[in-house]
């Protein structure tokens, strides 16, 4: 059986060799996420060189995301590197603090007292303790704890509700970006961007600084912030795709609304022609645990009713005992839900108006497909562009897209229902035809005798937009 839903799998100490990640690539992994608010520049370019070779292992191509810290705001260090907070108890967050107590800690983001005001609720440690803020004085938050319990050096700060000033990149960020070209990162996520310009100006930066290594990569901005809401359509137009990151999202907007919300923002992005991957806590128990609960099982089988491109693990792969078993438990619930899938062509595509000769090839060979049921579509392509428009729409014939390109390869391994694999072409279409049914062959998506629709652009060999489409029955070349 063959899963249309792609696997994004953060890795980390408990992930970090040749033949785990042999082993989680083996179970499903088609992305490898690098958590860049943790390790060094080298624990990233070391994880990145690994991930290749175990790949070439594997004789697959797998994307690597580098996603950035952002400006998470975070408390100090405290003395004995823990207090535990009492409901009723006041409390100082204190930008000049150097080392915390069980009275006060420092911030990181100086500027905080700046932005807030009596009353505003915060959430540290992801929800787990709640402050609310008396007053402020000078460079003082003075509060009382709402809802008690331990905090640790550097856990996170967010306000209820949003609107924290803090810019999208820090210079960390920046300085990540460039360690991430130097591997070629094919996806950045950006954490915490507000609007389109947030994204606008980290495309720019990554673009320059993988100008050298002749690369640009793809940008994923992280859904975290509750003003993002509001600008979701001009983050999605400046963006590649998004990332449903439910961990900061659920602190702003509130657990509940986030449901309703994932199910917009994946809507939202396929509308959009832009990727979705859902993240964080989707098999939580599986940090300590063998087996999932049925909650996660559901949680990801309805991720993948929604529609996502992709599901994504955090810590049950960067530091569980399970990651191996994580993926293959994921791969394994993603197919199911699949199987229950609705493959009728969405009622809206009879109204798409087009404004591309592309995308019309790309829709008409998703239409011939589906109609003539044949068993698969390969979309003969140099940046993955028309299996992207393909891959919107929910149909349960594999889109394979065959390309001279590594990078277009490891780029569409997170697209929903795309296979991705190497061809070579060159002027002579009826060679790179023959060239593509035997591929398909060889990989097992044909027999002879079966029938695909191919598109490509005339003439061959050149680059430039697809013009043409051709039903073809294998064992015609
Ligand atoms: C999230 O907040 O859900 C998320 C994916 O971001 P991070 O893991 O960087 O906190």
């Amino acid at each position: 059986m063959r899963r249309a839903t792609k696997i994004v799998a953060t890795i980390g100490p408990a992930s970090s060799t040749l033949e785990i990640l042999v082993s989680m690539i083996r179970a499903g992994v088609d992305v490898v996420r690098l958590n860049f608010s943790h390790g060094k520049a080298q624990d990233h370019i070391d994880r990145a060189t690994m991930v290749r070779e175990a790949a070439a292992i594997c004789g697959r191509e797998v994307a690597i995301m580098a996603d950035l810290q952002g400006p998470k705001i975070r408390v100090g260090k405290f003395e004995h590197n823990k207090i535990t907070l009492v409901v009723g108890e006041k409390f100082i967050l204190d930008s000049d603090c150097e080392m915390g107590n069980q009275d006060r800690v420092g911030l990181d983001y100086k500027e905080l007292p700046r932005d807030l005001r009596p009353a505003d609720v915060l959430l540290l440690n992801d929800g787990l303790v709640v402050l609310v803020v008396d007053r402020i004085l000078g460079n003082e938050i003075h509060t009382h704890v709402k809802i008690g319990g331990e905090l640790s050096n550097n856990k996170g700060i967010n306000r209820q509700g949003g609107g924290l000033t803090a810019a999208a990149l820090t210079s960390k960020d920046m300085e990540d970006i460039r360690t991430a070209m130097s591997f070629r990162a094919d996806y950045v996520a950006v954490s915490f961007p507000k609007n389109a310009t947030d994204m606008v100006m980290a495309r720019q930066l990554a673009n320059i600084a993988g100008e050298p290594f002749k690369h640009r990569p793809q940008m994923i901005a992280k859904i975290e912030r509750a003003e993002a809401i509001p600008a979701l359509q001009e983050i999605l137009d400046a963006s590649d795709g998004i990332m449903v990151a439910r961990g900061d999202l659920a602190v702003e907007v509130g657990n509940a609304a986030v449901p309703a919300l994932q199910k917009r923002m994946i809507k939202m992005a396929r509308a959009s022609n832009k990727l979705a991957i859902t993240a964080t806590q989707m098999m939580e128990s599986m940090i300590v645990n063998a087996v999932p609960t049925r909650a996660e099982v559901s949680d990801v089988a309805n991720a993948v009713l929604d529609g996502t491109d992709a599901v994504m693990t955090s810590a049950e792969t960067a530091s569980g005992k399970f990651p191996v078993e994580t993926v293959e438990v994921m791969a394994a619930v993603c197919l199911e839900a699949e199987k229950s899938e609705d493959y009728r062509l969405d009622a809206d595509f009879m109204n798409v108006v087009f404004t591309r000769i592309d995308q019309s090839i790309a829709y008409g060979a998703l239409f011939t497909a589906h109609h003539l049921q044949v068993k698969a579509i390969a979309a003969l392509t140099e940046s993955a562009s028309t299996a992207l428009w393909m891959s919107r729409h929910n149909i349960n014939i594999p889109i394979v897209a065959l390309t001279p390109n590594v990078a277009t390869q490891r780029r569409a391994s997170l697209f929903r229902n795309v296979i991705a694999l190497e061809l070579q072409q060159s002027t002579d279409t009826d060679a790179v035809l023959k060239g593509a049914q035997d591929l398909l062959l060889e990989k097992g998506f044909v027999e002879t005798g079966d029938m695909i629709v191919v598109t490509w652009g005339e003439p061959m060999g050149q680059v430039g937009g697809t013009n043409a489409l051709k039903i073809m029955r294998i064992g015609e070349y």
